[in-house]
């Protein structure tokens, strides 16, 4: 791999620099202030303008029914983390995340479907689903659809504001010492003797001693410099926020074909749409019309809201199938943190978490994220 060196003086030096400020940067950002270590965080935009600002905040690690073991690990560990992390964020940060612990409802329309689900739920062995029965589900959410015949309900499912989960994580931050520097793209990693010195930026050159890439979808080009190659593909998700104006939805329903999640000030996010290889953020009529379709055949009521706006997002998703987490191989330095493809928000905090401790010397065995690591990822893509 070429050295690459840079001549100008450096604007800034940290020990370590994190280029991207979406959920999985940010969290990366406040877990190394956490551990003392000065720390310079580089973003295009602003903090939380990529996925991560599209995201509804479902922490949804038992409903997503992972299969892979690993990852259904991280994701059960990353929420159950939440209720600490949320209260040491905002208490730094000053940012209300709008948390929120009702638990999540999977609906179902007869027995087959409701037994199927419950198999898969029980099969998790770790959590405790309730079978919730027409009379149940009646009482806890008036308004259902009449052809909803029971519910598997989750109480440890919880969900938040992604867009203000990435404050308050780059909030906290700012409060334990680091610097956020919005509107600042990284453009070359900078290698000396095999080892990562620093990063040459479109504001100019930041030295450091160690790089962690949580970039998103747009990592490819920097891994690319250090010799490392993990493809990814845009998924286009488009969501849609109404009112439900005076009877407000307390549980997040999360069925098969939909998510609804309410939201303060009685707003209902409903989402969300999955298309492949879009690029664009644009949001269809016909997806709209999609998922109002959808939302309001499980909860009727969705006709009398009121329309409050549209967005659209782009989900990293691996190629390798599961997130990349660790030391890139061939370079001292440089760390990776990017493909959490529809559950970032979810595994924000175990990803930031664990590269802190990766950063202290901890091993990807003893983290539990050995199926991550880039090594692992570059042997199984050969
Ligand atoms: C509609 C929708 C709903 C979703 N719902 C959920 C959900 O309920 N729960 C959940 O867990 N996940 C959800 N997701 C997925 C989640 O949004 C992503 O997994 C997550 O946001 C990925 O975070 P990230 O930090 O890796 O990427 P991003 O949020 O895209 O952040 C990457 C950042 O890096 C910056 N960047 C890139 N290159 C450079 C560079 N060279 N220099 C400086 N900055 C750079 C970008 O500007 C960007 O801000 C949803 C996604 C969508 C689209």
């Amino acid at each position: 791999m070429p050295e690459i060196k840079t001549k100008s003086p450096a604007i800034g030096h940290a020990e370590c620099l994190i280029i991207g400020g979406g959920v999985i940067g940010s969290s990366i950002a406040y877990h190394m202030a956490k551990e003392g270590r000065s720390t310079i965080l580089v973003e295009r935009f602003i903090p939380g303008e990529g996925a991560s600002g599209a995201a509804v905040g479902m922490l949804a690690a038992e409903s997503e029914e992972f299969t892979d073991p690993e990852l259904a690990q991280f994701a059960r560990t990353s929420r159950d983390a939440f209720p600490e992390l949320v209260r040491d964020l905002e208490r730094l940060s000053g940012v209300s995340v709008e948390f929120r612990t009702e638990g999540f409802v999977t609906p179902f329309r007869s027995e087959a479907e409701g037994q199927k689900r419950w198999n898969a739920a029980i099969a998790q062995e770790v959590d405790h689903p309730v079978w919730w029965d027409s009379r149940e589900l009646a009482r806890r959410i008036p308004g259902l659809d009449g052809q909803v015949i029971g519910a598997i309900y989750r109480s440890k499912e919880t969900q938040i504001s992604p867009a203000q989960l990435c404050r308050a994580y780059t909030g906290a931050a700012v409060e334990l010492g680091a610097t956020i520097c919005s509107g600042t793209q990284a453009e070359q990693l900078v290698v000396k003797n095999g080892r990562v010195c620093g990063v040459q930026t479109d504001s100019g050159f930041f030295s450091c001693k160690q790089v962690i890439i949580a970039g998103g979808l747009d990592s490819m080009r920097l891994l690319e410099q250090v010799g490392f190659e993990y493809p990814l593909n845009p998924v286009k998700g488009e969501a849609v926020a109404v009112s439900l104006k005076d009877h407000p939805l307390e549980y997040t329903i999360y069925a098969d074909d939909i998510y609804l999640v309410p939201k303060r000030n009685n707003e209902l996010w409903i989402g969300a749409t999955s298309l492949p290889h879009q690029h664009d953020k644009e949001v269809s009529i016909g997806s709209l019309e999609g998922l109002l379709a959808r939302a309001s055949a499980w909860l009727p009521r969705v006709r009398e809201a009121s329309f409050i706006r549209t967005w659209a997002g782009l989900r990293p998703q691996a190629v390798a199938g599961r997130p990349c987490i660790g030391p890139v191989p061939g370079v001292k330095g440089v760390y990776v943190a990017v493909g959490h493809y529809r559950n970032g928000v979810l595994l924000s905090e175990a990803t930031g978490r664990a590269i802190a401790a990766l950063l202290k010397g901890a091993g990807v065995a003893e983290l539990g994220i050995s199926g991550f690591s880039p090594e692992r990822i570059k042997e199984a893509s050969k």
